[in-house]
């Protein structure tokens, strides 16, 4: 669609919610959707909406969460045009029928799957990635022939209010839709029947939603998250280990889903492992407090939640906490208590805890009867103990040597296992988990080979 002027723009009250569902289901089903040129001309609104107006996406994402420009670009505004541009460049082949083998026993005949669209879609989004998190979900819902309403969150108003302004304008309304609010609304909305749930936030919400799923049989996918841990084996590269740890868990101010949550690290490297964190600290932020590409905490309540997560081990680095500014220093901390709440909830800001630990064996031992995290890293140049540890742990997704950059992989699906989430996305997994796979089977009856087991059983008796 082109920058048409915006209309229906307004966000509506929880009771003008009600059948909204129904109404986008009626748009896929009398066909709207369907077809590629629709999808494409969706998704080309979608990337035109991020485009033109970069500058305010920027502005409300420093407002939001203090992200500078290279940082909204590198991990939103481009993250979300490379997933709709590669969509809409492999749409077709993904649209296509997929051919199966069919069985002797049934053949002459064909066999293939088609993926349909499931219908009309919910889509949640979580304040950490606010527009990543809401429009990543909604291009497999566009590339899959679906209708949307996407629901940003509220903890992040000025993506959000953003989003409800610009979709409009660039997106057809009969089929997408930004429903801004946060319990009341997504509450109403929970309450229809949606043919598909996609929900990214933490698992206490998560459980909502699924209970509301369940009242209508709706499937859901759950991006949820977790302490993702970071082993660091005695013969990894520590000073390359320690750069690439520092600035997954930095940035976005450690706010990330797969931040490293907290390294465990073979005790005889742990002192030069500190020493380095600081080193990559100091090397890549300067002084945070000034740096400006050092992000902010969501909100003053989250920054109250983070200093009370201080006092869980003693602080090698940071520390420091303003909340007015809500700024939380980058904070390394050593002699941490397994006990203290810093190690028993997800930590989602710049704290890094670095325990020692014995080895493989030490680390797989420390994680037996944990959550499976949503992802999970280890730093290593001996192969054994890399794959001891792919064989012996689990986790949505494992980083070797690296630690977030798998999100970027395109190709690879995302998603999480157990308590960190169930089903994936991104690039095709996207159009997956947005359609149903019809399986088809096609047999002529030019001739009946099928005879031979209907009853009466005479020839099969004696055979089977
Ligand atoms: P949040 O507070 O923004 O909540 C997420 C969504 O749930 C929002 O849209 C909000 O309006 C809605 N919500 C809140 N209360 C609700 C209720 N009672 N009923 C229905 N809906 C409700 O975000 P959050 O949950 O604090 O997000 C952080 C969590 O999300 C972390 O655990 C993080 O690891 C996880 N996360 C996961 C991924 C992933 O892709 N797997 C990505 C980002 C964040």
């Amino acid at each position: 669609m082109t920058d048409a002027p915006a209309h229906a723009a307004r966000t509506p009250t929880t009771a003008s919610l009600d059948g909204l569902a129904a109404e986008l289901r009626w748009a896929v089903d009398r066909g709207l959707t369907r077809s590629r040129a629709y999808r494409e001309q969706q998704l080309d609104g979608l990337v035109q909406m991020l485009l033109q107006h970069a500058s305010r996406w920027e502005a409300a994402l420093k407002a939001d969460l203090g992200k500078s420009d290279i940082e909204a670009h590198l991990t939103e505004i481009g993250f979300v045009v490379a997933e709709a541009r590669a969509a809409r460049k492999s749409l077709r082949r993904w649209m296509a029928p997929t051919r199966v083998a069919a069985p002797l026993a049934l053949q002459p005949a064909t066999a293939r799957t088609i993926a349909e669209p499931l219908g009309a879609t919910l889509i949640i989004a979580p304040w950490n990635y606010p527009l990543h998190l809401a429009l990543a979900p909604l291009v497999g819902a566009i590339a899959a022939g679906n209708a949307a309403v996407v629901k940003p969150s509220e903890v992040a108003p000025a993506t959000s209010r953003l989003l409800a302004e610009l979709a409009p304008r660039h997106l057809d309304q009969r089929s997408v839709r930004i429903v801004e609010g946060g319990v009341d609304e997504t509450t109403a909305l929970l309450e229809q029947r949606w043919d598909l749930i996609f929900y990214t936030g933490n698992g206490r919400i998560a459980r909502v939603v699924a209970a509301a799923a369940a009242k209508h049989l709706t499937p859901t996918v759950l991006e949820l998250g977790g302490k993702s841990p970071v082993y660091v084996h005695r013969s990894a590269d520590i000073p390359a280990a320690a750069r690439r740890i520092a600035w997954g868990k930095w940035i976005n101010a450690g706010q990330t889903c797969v931040a490293p949550d907290h390294i465990r690290v073979d005790r005889e490297v742990a002192v030069e492992l500190v020493e380095q964190l600081r080193l990559a600290t100091s090397e890549q932020l300067g002084d945070a407090r000034t740096s400006p590409d050092f992000a902010r905490i969501v909100t003053e309540r989250h920054v109250e939640r983070l200093r009370g997560l201080l006092d869980g081990g003693t602080v090698v680095t940071g520390g420091e906490v303003d909340a007015d500014a809500r700024y939380v220093a980058p904070t390394i901390l050593t002699d941490v208590d397994e006990s203290a709440a810093v190690m028993q909830e997800e930590i989602f800001g710049p704290i890094l805890p670095v325990l020692p630990v014995d080895g493989v064996d030490g680390f797989v031992e420390a994680m037996r009867g944990r959550d499976k995290p949503l992802a999970l890293y280890v730093f290593a140049r001996d192969r054994d103990a890399v794959r001891r540890i792919e064989r012996e742990t689990s986790s949505g997704s494992l980083g070797i040597n690296v630690a977030v950059a798998q999100v970027g992989a395109a190709g690879l699906p995302f998603g999480g296992v157990g308590e960190s989430g169930s089903g994936a996305y991104h690039g095709r997994h996207s159009f997956e988990a947005f359609s149903h796979r019809k399986a088809v089977l096609s047999k002529s009856t030019a001739i009946d080979t099928l005879r031979i087991i209907y009853p009466p059983f005479t020839e099969l008796r004696g055979r089977i």
